[in-house]
């Protein structure tokens, strides 16, 4: 069942947001050669415990950690350690904030230093996908309209949606129905309407789609060994259309 989340509800939840905005604001800062992921997951904990929220993913199923930090080839789901970031690199960090009770989640794909053109284009692509995705989130449209959103712009773009994994409505639970898929024809699954929320989470890879896990049991990564960027907002349908619950 969609949850249809009140005025209220979607404040609180709005409040959230803004937690886990600021959070992912200081991390991009903090993205530097030299830096180890662990350092930034033990950033995130500190600013999120800090600002009276927890964080959403320590504990999910068994992670490990604050944040997912996926570099390069990784897609999503990398475990932040002692690998340290390096010029040229590009860095996805995905975080979840639980604040009285509501979630939020997003994620940014960030360069480290000076990255190539090619990089520069994937992550552009894929932000302005996220983009597409939320503008066809429409009070009396269809789920998919979403969906095809991003997969039209992206695939424009000459890359590839991942289509194993995807979005999903959130609220008081991190993944509540209906998954929210990168790709697909419009016009179809749920009617979208007012107080619903989602995490509309672009995953958008420069080769193939495909991907494999890791033998850790969560890194995904690209199975060509191609670049990867990830980007997503939590956002719910108000009265005068989408509201990005997670923009800074
Ligand atoms: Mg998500």
């Amino acid at each position: 069942m969609i949850t249809i989340k009140s005025k209220r509800e979607i404040s609180l939840m709005r409040d959230s947001g803004k937690v886990a905005a600021a959070v992912l604001e200081a991390l991009k800062r903090a993205v530097e050669p030299g830096i180890t992921t662990a350092e930034l997951d033990k950033m995130a904990e500190k600013l999120i415990r800090r600002a009276g929220g927890e964080p959403a993913f320590l504990g999910y199923q068994g992670f490990p950690a604050s944040i997912c930090t996926s570099i390069n080839s990784e897609v999503v789901h990398g475990i932040p350690g002692l690998r340290r970031l390096e010029e040229g690199d590009i860095i996805s960090i995905d975080l979840g904030v639980v604040l009285k009770g509501y979630y939020s989640d997003t994620a940014i794909t960030v360069a480290v230093g000076r990255i190539s053109p090619a990089a520069e284009r994937l992550l552009d692509v894929t932000s302005k996908s996220l983009e597409k995705g939320i503008a066809a989130m429409r009070a009396g449209g269809h789920l998919s309209d979403i969906s095809h959103a991003v997969q039209k712009y992206v695939e424009a773009n000459g890359y590839s949606v991942v289509y194993s994994y995807a979005g999903h409505g959130i609220g008081t639970a991190m993944h509540e129905e209906p998954q929210v898929p990168n790709l697909g024809p419009p016009g179809h699954g749920p009617k979208l309407q007012r107080g619903m929320a989602l995490a509309i989470e672009p995953m958008v890879n420069l080769g193939s789609a495909e991907v494999v896990v890791e033998d850790d049991g969560w890194t995904v990564r690209t199975e060509d060994g191609s670049l990867s960027a990830h980007f997503e907002h939590s956002v719910a349908l108000g009265k005068d259309g989408p509201i990005i619950l997670t923009a800074p």
